[in-house]
């Protein structure tokens, strides 16, 4: 058996907050406003992973409300979704992502993204895909109010037996 996932984000861009994309902080004047670490892609692929199997979205799994989750590290979010799924009996077979974002230009991270995301998930590098767009200066990532991320991941049951 195989599912798909799909997940979505955005979260607006303020002066003096991080920047944080793929587990990875990056020098910019502005970063992601949030309640944790406002990790936008960590965030989609999350919502990917727990669509697959309809498990719900981030916002049910880690409430905004929480305290606990104030700042918190989004890889752990990334994290405890992937354990879902494995209990269940799937697995990851690969992730597709795109990130819009004006500025500053973020393929000098793409790798690193890559290596936290399939680190995190205890899969190969070759597995995970993170795309970057700008937003041609039009909507609200144009403008650089914004940060969105998409992304679609593909799981399959880890053993024949758990298809029936
Ligand atoms: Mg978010």
């Amino acid at each position: 058996m195989i599912r798909i996932g799909y997940g979505t984000d955005i979260h607006r861009l303020e002066a003096g907050r991080p920047l944080i994309i793929g587990g990875v902080g990056i020098e910019f004047d502005n970063g992601a406003a949030g309640h944790s670490d406002a990790d936008v892609l960590l965030h989609a692929i999350t919502d990917a992973i727990l669509g697959s199997l309809a498990l719900g979205d981030i916002g049910q799994h880690f409430p905004d409300s929480d305290e606990r989750w104030k700042g918190a590290d989004s890889l752990t979010f990334l994290r405890h979704a992937n354990s879902l799924i494995n209990d269940a009996g799937y697995t990851i077979v690969n992730i597709d992502s795109v990130i819009d974002l004006e500025s500053p230009k973020l393929r000098p991270h793409i790798e690193q993204m890559r290596e936290n995301i399939a680190t995190a998930l205890d899969i190969d590098t070759g597995c995970v895909s993170v795309k970057a767009k700008t937003g041609e200066q039009v909507d609200a990532v144009g403008e650089g109010r914004a940060i969105r991320a998409q992304a679609v991941v593909l799981i399959e049951s880890s053993s024949v037996t758990s298809d029936k």
